[in-house]
C-alpha cells in the first residue's frame, strides 16, 4: 500500500509507532529483503567485486613481463577500451576516482579561489576533488526523479545569486568565481543531462560528469560520461567493473585529454632521457596491473549490467506491496546500470529508518543510509549552499541494499530488455 496525501491519516506514524510496531515493521522489511536476495542464510555483502572473466590471465601477463606500473600496454588497452564504452573520443586512467575529479576541474579550468557547483547529496569524494584543487564546494540541490542536481531549483537559485562579469559567473554573495558546475549520477541513475547542459550553456559553465557510480548507465539512448565537457568513472573495488582501485575521465576534447595525462605523469616533457616538468603537477596515472584487471572487468560489463537489471526488477517487483517501503526506480528516459538499488521509506515510516537498518545489519543483510550530505559535515559545513529540503529528506529515506550482480544468477533472463 502506499500512503499519498489523503490515506495519511490512516498510516501508522513511525515516530509514533511503538518500540514493538517499529521491531515488526524492521522484521518484515529484512525477511522480505532476505527472500528477494536468493540467499537463504548468513552474510550478504552491499557490491562484491566479481572475477569470472580474463583476470587471471591478463594480471599474470603483467607479472610475467615485469610491465606492472604505470608504463604498460595495458593502460592504453583500458583507455581505448572505456573511450569505446562511453562513445567518447579520450579516455585517460588514473590511480582513483577523485584523482579523476580533481584533474577533471583543473583542466576545465578551475583555480584556486573559486567556487565550484556540486551536489550535496554524493559521496565526500566529490566535493575533496573540488577543495584539492583550491576551491570551495557550493552544495545545490537533488530532485527526486533521477536524484541527480535539480536544473529547475539551480537554475532559479543562480538568478538569485549570481553575477555575469565579463565574461564570467560570480557569487554575488560572496564575490568568488563560479569555476564548473559538477554533475552526479546517483546509485547509476543518470541524472537530466539535457537540462543541465542547458544551465550550464546558459551561465558558461564548463559541466563535469562525476560518473564514477554510472558505468554503462544511458541517458536517452547515449552512455553517460561524456554528455558535458568531460566525465569522471571510478574503478575501486565496490563499483560496477573494478580496478583494485582505479579511475578514468572521458571527453571528446582532445586538448582537455592531453592536458589530464600530462597533469597525471608529473607534466614531464617527452624525452627518451632529460626529465624537465613544465608545471608542478602529480603522480596519477594508473598502474598496467590494475589496466589490466580493469580490460578483463570490461570485457565483462554487459554481463554486468544485464544481471544488475534483472536484480533491480525482482526488487522493484518484490518490494511492491510491502506496506512503508518503496524501491527506487531507474528515471523514464534512462538505462541505469542499478548500481546500487535503494529503498525509499514512505515519509511516515522515516523514523523507522535505524531501526531498520540495525535489523538488516544484524541478520547480516548489508544495508546503509544515504550518504549524509555534505553540508552536514563539519568539515563543508561553512560552504555556500542553495536550499537543500530535497537532499534533507531523502537523505532521511533512502536505504542502500545488497546490489551485487551475482544475486541475479538465479534469475531468468526471459525478460531482459537489451
Ligand atoms: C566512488 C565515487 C567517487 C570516487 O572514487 P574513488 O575511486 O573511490 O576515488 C567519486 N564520486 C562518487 C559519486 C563515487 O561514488
Amino acid at each position: 500500500m502506499r500512503c499519498d496525501q489523503t490515506l495519511v491519516e490512516t498510516c501508522p506514524d513511525a515516530a509514533a509507532m511503538r518500540p514493538a510496531e517499529l521491531k515488526a515493521f524492521a522484521a518484515r522489511f529484512s525477511a522480505r529483503l532476505r527472500d528477494l536476495t536468493g540467499v537463504s542464510s548468513g552474510h550478504v555483502a552491499l557490491h562484491e567485486p566479481e572475477f569470472r572473466g580474463e583476470e587471471w590471465t591478463l594480471v599474470k601477463e603483467c607479472l610475467d613481463t615485469g610491465w606492472v606500473s604505470s608504463v604498460g600496454t595495458f593502460v592504453d588497452r583500458f583507455e581505448a577500451e572505456i573511450a569505446a564504452v562511453t562513445g567518447a573520443a579520450h579516455g585517460v586512467a588514473v590511480v582513483n576516482g577523485t584523482a579523476a575529479l580533481h584533474l577533471a576541474l583543473r583542466v576545465v579550468g578551475v583555480t584556486p579561489g573559486d567556487e565550484v557547483l556540486a551536489p550535496a547529496l554524493t559521496f565526500v569524494a566529490t566535493a575533496n576533488a573540488i577543495a584539492h584543487a583550491g576551491a570551495t564546494p557550493h552544495f545545490v540541490d537533488c530532485e527526486r526523479v533521477a536524484l541527480g542536481v535539480d536544473s529547475i531549483a539551480l537554475r532559479a537559485h543562480l538568478y538569485r545569486i549570481a553575477d555575469r562579469v565579463s565574461g564570467t559567473t560570480v557569487n554575488s554573495e560572496t564575490g568568488r568565481r563560479i569555476g564548473a558546475l559538477v554533475v552526479m549520477h546517483a546509485f547509476g541513475h543518470p541524472a537530466d543531462m539535457d537540462a543541465l547542459v542547458a544551465v550550464a550553456t546558459e551561465f558558461e559553465l564548463p559541466l563535469i560528469e562525476d560518473a564514477a557510480e554510472a558505468l554503462g548507465s544511458r541517458y536517452q539512448g547515449q552512455p553517460v560520461g561524456a554528455l558535458g565537457r568531460i566525465g569522471a568513472f571510478s574503478f575501486n573495488g565496490n563499483k560496477i567493473a573494478t580496478t583494485g582501485g582505479g579511475g578514468a575521465l572521458v571527453t571528446d576534447d582532445p586538448d582537455l585529454a592531453r592536458r589530464a595525462k600530462h597533469l597525471a605523469t608529473t607534466a614531464k616533457k617527452p624525452h627518451a632521457w632529460i626529465f624537465e616538468h613544465d608545471e608542478i603537477a602529480y603522480n596519477y596515472r594508473m598502474p598496467n596491473l590494475n589496466a589490466a584487471l580493469g580490460c578483463a572487468q570490461l570485457g565483462q560489463l554487459d554481463g554486468f549490467l544485464k544481471r544488475k537489471r534483472r536484480l533491480a526488477r525482482r526488487y522493484l517487483e518484490g518490494f511492491d506491496g510491502l506496506d512503508g517501503v518503496v524501491a527506487f526506480a531507474e528515471p523514464v528516459y534512462a538505462r541505469s546500470n542499478y548500481w546500487l538499488n535503494a529503498v525509499l521509506l514512505e515519509p511516515d515510516y522515516a523514523a523507522a529508518r535505524d531501526v531498520l537498518l540495525d535489523h538488516a545489519n544484524a541478520d547480516e543483510l548489508m544495508c546503509r543510509p544515504a550518504w549524509m550530505p555534505m553540508h552536514r559535515l563539519a568539515i563543508y559545513a561553512q560552504c555556500p549552499h542553495a536550499p537543500l529540503p530535497v537532499t534533507e529528506d531523502i537523505s532521511a529515506r533512502l536505504i542502500n541494499i545488497p546490489s551485487s550482480a551475482k544475486l541475479a544468477d538465479g534469475i531468468s533472463n526471459e525478460r531482459d530488455d537489451d
